[in-house]
């Protein structure tokens, strides 16, 4: 006969309620742990945008139950079509249905994050006969990383075993980590987030291809790109437009007229103008990164980071939420094999190890991948314009 100890059950602290803090909860609920998420926002919700959820997240969703939520709120793109943006002419087109299944595990889901994010939120309140505390109106302000422990706007003080800080973009967590400021950076580039409804689309017969079944289109042309696709139950057809950044200097997100949207693509795709032209508002947001950080870890073997905090990333391979996805599924897979508290930062090492080099590829990709997506007219511009034709490119997760 042998005796087998009881894992041990850490009480792992959040800090941030977004895509990834909500991932990492799950997962590291389902690993076996107890979890509070601390969110500084009065209400639990996400952007009013669509996302696509790529295989490599969608697959760790579905190991946590949520196919069958996800498909709810989810049209599954057929096709991935590169455009020229003069025309729109189709330059390469693949299929999406059912590569992405077979070859890496997943759908490619499109839906609109405030279902993503309640999808998340629900699971968290209920994982079995468990649930994750998530706490709104909880700004974490400092972090002692010894104790661990963090103390709150309005002045408490909470401990943990081990404390996750996917604060996002604008992280104080990993300004904490770094012991200084370290404000993200401009990349040169804002996003026009634009939704139209789907059935203002079909009142106009050359725009019915693109209500009326689901891809991803996205036109390419100088300085700037449109990724367009169709969103479910809201019915509306999801625009991202990026050009250059004309924003005023301390603004990061204001609203834009649709004249200016229009303006910028005046050349491009008249049935492109023709849906921006269906909106009557416009946001528009400054796409920012961080700089790559020596660690996400701290010495104490307490504390890490994930998401945006530690890899935030130009959008260009739609991988943003992906990645935090993937880093919550890798964290919590780690934490299920705790045998015994004195693992904790080797563990915390490992999964530093093990998302550092993958995440630093997407984050150094999407921004080369601008210089594809953007090229002038011109000598290059044809060359890409040959390999996309000729079909020498698989979409790859
Ligand atoms: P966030 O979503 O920023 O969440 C951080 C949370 O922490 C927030 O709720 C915030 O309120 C909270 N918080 C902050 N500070 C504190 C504090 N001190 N105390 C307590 N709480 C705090 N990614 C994709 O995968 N697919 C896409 O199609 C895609 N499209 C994109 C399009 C655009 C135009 C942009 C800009 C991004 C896109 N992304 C996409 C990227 C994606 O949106 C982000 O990578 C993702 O949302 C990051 O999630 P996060 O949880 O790390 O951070």
């Amino acid at each position: 006969m042998h005796l087998k100890m009881p894992k041990p059950r850490l009480n792992v602290l959040i800090v941030g309620a977004g895509l990834g803090g909500l991932s990492a909860a799950i997962a590291i609920r389902l690993a076996g742990h107890e979890v509070l998420v601390l969110e500084q926002a009065s209400t639990l919700s996400e952007v009013g945008a669509g996302i696509q959820v790529p295989p490599n997240s969608s697959r760790f969703l579905i190991s946590w139950g949520l196919r069958e939520a996800m498909d709810r709120v989810s049209v599954l793109p057929e096709v991935m079509r590169f455009r020229s943006y003069r025309d729109g002419g189709i330059l390469n087109e693949q299929p999406l249905v059912p590569l992405t299944e077979e070859v890496y595990g997943g759908p490619y889901w499109h839906c609109h994050r405030a279902d993503f994010h309640k999808v998340l939120l629900e699971k968290c309140q209920t994982i079995g006969r468990l649930t994750v505390e998530v706490r709104i109106n909880s700004m974490v302000i400092k972090i002692d990383f010894e104790a661990p422990s963090v103390t709150l706007s309005t002045g408490g003080t909470i401990g943990a075993d081990l404390i996750v800080g996917s604060d996002g973009l604008k992280s104080r967590c990993r300004e904490q980590l770094l012991g200084h400021s370290d404000p993200p950076h401009l990349t040169g580039d804002l996003a026009y987030r634009i939704l139209v409804k789907a059935e203002e689309m079909r009142k106009h017969k050359d725009l019915e291809e693109f209500v009326n079944k689901p891809a991803i289109n996205t036109w390419m042309g100088p300085n700037a790109h449109a990724v367009c696709y169709l969103l479910k139950d809201q019915g509306y057809y999801n625009m991202v437009l990026i050009c250059p950044d004309n924003m005023p200097g301390g603004v990061n997100v204001m609203s834009a007229d649709p004249t200016e949207v229009l303006e910028f693509f005046k050349s491009w795709d008249p049935k492109l103008q023709k849906m921006i032209s269906l909106v009557s508002s416009v946001s528009k947001w400054r796409l920012q990164n961080g700089t790559e950080m020596a660690s996400w870890t701290h010495p104490s073997g307490k504390f890490a980071l994930l998401g945006d905090a530690c890899h935030a990333t130009l959008p260009y391979l739609a991988q943003g939420a992906a990645i935090a996805v993937e880093d919550g599924g890798v964290l919590g897979g780690l934490l299920g094999k705790l045998e015994d508290r004195s693992q904790l930062p080797a563990l915390l090492r490992a999964y530093e190890g093990l998302r550092k080099n993958r995440t630093t590829k997407i984050v150094t990709g999407s921004t080369d991948m601008r210089d594809i997506l953007h090229m002038e007219d011109g000598e290059k511009q044809k060359r890409r314009d040959a390999v996309l034709l000729a079909d020498d490119i698989k979409p790859g997760f």
